[in-house]
């Protein structure tokens, strides 16, 4: 059974249609269940009405025009109640209604079950019987677990425009087509796509118009010819180690590769239109997807080595390729399937003009520098069909999470009002540069910067920033080939704490895994965000850790400007051990002559077991700072990577917003500093509730710091803590954010906080 719904699953995900992959459906599962009839009708988003769109059984001629109201017959019946209708006699059932010229009078018995993607009712799948009997259970277990699989790719397939349906047209050259995202970072680009991609990953190829086909193919001869030179020695290689049917696999693949079919049908792909690596991509991806559904678990393997070929032939086109950086000729918006911090490092920071991801979500890693680097971004547009939107003209706006492609006059027009008021807004902050952060009845507040990138130093001082509550020390580890030596973190460390001074500079140690990986130290882990990150991985690996510490303590010589944060801290026992190894690592630079004085040091509390033992840890640290990002993540057990989960994801949570209160609660009285340096923190909403709960310091995005001001200068303490008290008496997080933009309003600062044409409904 299992095996059976795997291989219908990927054959209707393989379709290249959505009559195809429908097509498939009826066929496949009339023939799995024995039914003499099976249908799909899908909801047209417009009407509600369930459209018959594909049948075997029925009068096929129907499909596509035959549909039943919204409150009409058994199948709306299914789509309302949202769970499975299986009859004995559905003609005697009060909602029957027949649907004329389908044929059904004939048949009795009915089970119809809802294909539901993301709580939303997409359609419903039918199977009929002429006999008078009801479905049994195990079949209509069947129904259900394949249109939950189904489903997903139903709503991807028509979100993305793979089909026609509805008469909506899905053709990516229509105008301001619109896919959803997840807001990654405000602002609006308007612009043209560039989409990237790591190399050497057959999925990851977009199309592309070739500008001469001729040069494509005969590139691609050439990447061919080094694939089988390729072969040719590591067969020769390994011959005296490899067993004469070890060694037959070469030949296979040799074999496979000098089969005329792949090549003329990737050539004729080229002559289509698409340029090399796209052809190359459409052509093997269909042959694995054909391998993938034998029968035969050997033949099914061997989608592996049609991977592994298709991959070498790649990695040979992508060497003749021009690198990342020279595709960018004019500032663009750049467009990955995963967009990582080493993708940004490729691409010359002035050439980006919005950033898109189809994975991520806003609290990913990309997205937090994108933040930092002031670039509009989308997370999570997991519809939107990057592939095809290379060079293509369009809109993302940052603070919706909405995409806009091939976009008309009029709504480019709408956007950059959009884009021109935020210039406007941005300039009537830059006077506050020099002005203190505090209310309007004189309460300071103190406000920091998180850097990661060189280039943040200079703009945070411009911003007006008194010093960094966080340096994210994992982002120079992530553009380098291998672990920096001591020399090069001290040189990287010494340009923030030089370009600080004498204002406080806070290190945190290396906090890799979860979603930060560093491409030469992979962690591959079932669980990576409850597993092996942070402090766990560094004090396993001491000769990283004290490599770190020093290069620290070093670059701080003469400065004296240092701060050392420990991330993911879950018991006092990792807190000890950091301390001892940086006392030690502070006595040998004393004694190699260093003019160093010992850090303060100080926790992150980003666990929940953190949360509970804040007095404990406050007594043996000099200061803590409050991760809100991963401590939202880990208290409401939401990945903060995970666009499907986007939504439940919220630091305005009212248990998110009671630990923040009881943390304050607990130290208060313990005389060390206490900060906040998750994103909330830049949030003009969080730093308000945040400052009101009694912590002093905020440590946030050089970009977010002049509105977090702004805020600030124009409320006073009482209007803040009336907002707090307010939202703690709530159980809702939306209900949260909707009081606070309704109290922002009132007291007249809403304005401040993002363009007033963004919140238009038409966007
Ligand atoms: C946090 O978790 O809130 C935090 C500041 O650290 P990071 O986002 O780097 O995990
Ligand atoms: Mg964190």
């Amino acid at each position: 059974m299992l095996s059976l719904l795997r291989r219908i699953t990927q054959e209707v995900a393989a379709a290249e249609s959505l009559s195809a992959a429908l097509d498939i459906i009826v066929r496949r599962v009339r023939r799995t269940m024995r039914a003499e009839v099976c249908s799909v009708y899908l909801v047209d988003p417009n009407s509600k009405e369930y459209l018959l769109m594909a049948t075997r059984g029925l009068n096929a001629e129907v499909a596509g025009s035959a549909s039943l109201k919204p409150d009409e017959g058994l199948v709306s019946l299914v789509g309302r109640r949202a769970e499975p209708v299986n009859l004995e006699d559905a003609q005697k059932h009060p909602s029957f209604h027949f649907l004329k010229g389908t044929g059904e009078e004939r048949y009795k018995s009915f089970l119809g079950v809802p294909i539901i993607h993301h709580r939303e009712v997409l359609g419903v799948l039918v199977v009929q019987h002429e006999e008078k009997r009801r479905f049994d259970e195990s079949e209509e277990a069947f129904l259900i677990t394949l249109s939950a699989q189904l489903a997903s790719i139903i709503a991807h397939a028509e979100a993305t425009g793979a089909m026609t349906v509805f008469n909506k047209s899905q053709d990516i050259t229509h105008s301001d087509l619109r896919y959803k995202g997840i807001p990654g970072s405000s602002g609006v680009a308007i612009g043209t796509g560039v989409v990237v991609y790591p190399p050497a990953d057959l999925n990851a190829i977009p199309d592309r118009v070739a500008d001469d086909p001729e040069k494509e193919i005969a590139d691609f001869r050439e990447a061919l010819e080094g694939a089988r030179k390729d072969i040719r020695q590591a067969s020769s290689r390994l011959s005296q180690h490899l067993s004469s049917d070890e060694r037959e696999l070469f030949d296979v693949y040799l074999r496979m590769l000098d089969d005329n079919m792949i090549a003329s049908e990737i050539e004729t792909k080229i002559k289509a239109g698409n340029w090399a690596q796209g052809a190359l991509r459409q052509v093997f991806l269909s042959h694995i997807a054909q391998f993938n559904m034998m029968d035969d678990p050997y033949l099914r393997e061997r989608a592996t080595d049609i991977r592994d070929l298709g991959s070498r032939i790649l990695s040979h086109l992508q060497e003749s390729a021009p690198s990342a950086a020279n595709r960018f000729s004019e500032p663009s918006i750049v467009i990955g399937e995963e967009l990582t911090a080493s993708m940004l490092g490729e691409i010359p920071l002035d050439k980006i003009k919005g950033l898109v991801s189809v994975r991520g979500s806003g609290n990913s890693h990309v997205a937090i520098l994108a933040r930092a680097m002031g670039i509009p971004t989308v997370m999570g547009a997991m519809d939107l069909p990057y592939a095809q939107l290379d060079k293509k003209s369009m809109i993302i706006d940052g603070y919706s999470g909405k995409i806009f492609t091939n976009p008309s006059e009029r709504m480019i027009e709408s956007y950059q009002q959009v884009v021109d008021e935020q210039k406007v807004l941005e300039e009537e902050f830059l006077v506050l540069k020099d002005l203190p952060c505090e209310t309007k009845d004189g309460h300071r507040m103190s406000l920091f910067v998180n850097t990661g990138l060189s280039a943040d130093i200079g703009l945070s001082l411009d911003r007006g920033a008194e010093g960094i509550g966080l340096y994210r020390t994992e982002v120079p580890f992530m553009v380098r080939e291998r672990f920096p030596t001591e020399k090069e973190q001290e040189y990287i460390y010494r340009k923030q704490l030089e370009g600080f001074a004498p204002a406080p500079v806070t290190m945190r140690t290396l906090d890799i895994g979860g979603d930060k990986a560093l491409p030469y130290f992979s962690i591959k882990e079932e669980n990576p965000f409850l597993g092996w990150r942070g402090i766990r991985v560094t004090l396993d690996h001491t000769e990283i850790f004290l490599g770190q510490i020093r290069a620290m303590i070093k670059a701080s010589s003469g400065l004296h400007n240092l701060k050392i944060m420990l991330p993911m801290i879950s018991n006092v026992a990792e807190v000890e051990e950091a301390q001892s190894l940086i006392r030690r690592s502070f006595m040998e630079v004393k004694e190699e002559g260093y003019d160093v004085q010992m850090p303060q040091i100080g926790v992150m509390i980003e666990v929940p077991a953190a949360v509970y033992q804040v007095k404990a840890l406050a007594s043996i640290v000099d200061f803590m700072s409050v991760g809100s990002n991963d401590l939202t993540q880990y208290l409401l057990a939401v990945d903060r990577n995970n666009p499907r989960v986007a939504d439940l994801y919220s630091p305005f949570h009212p248990a998110v917003l009671r630990a923040l209160l009881n943390i304050v609660i607990d130290v208060k009285h313990e005389g060390i500093s206490l900060s906040v340096c998750g994103e909330m923190a830049g949030d003009p909403m969080g730093a308000i509730l945040l400052m009101a709960m009694g912590y002093d310091t905020l440590s946030m995005s050089s970009t977010s710091l002049p509105k977090v001001k702004a805020v600030i200068r124009n409320i006073n303490v009482e209007q803040a803590n009336d907002m707090l008290e307010q939202v703690m008496t709530l159980v809702h997080a939306d209900a949260v954010t909707q009081t606070m933009t309704r109290l922002m309003r009132e007291a007249d600062i809403e304005r401040l906080v993002k363009p007033s044409k963004s919140n238009q409904s038409e966007h």
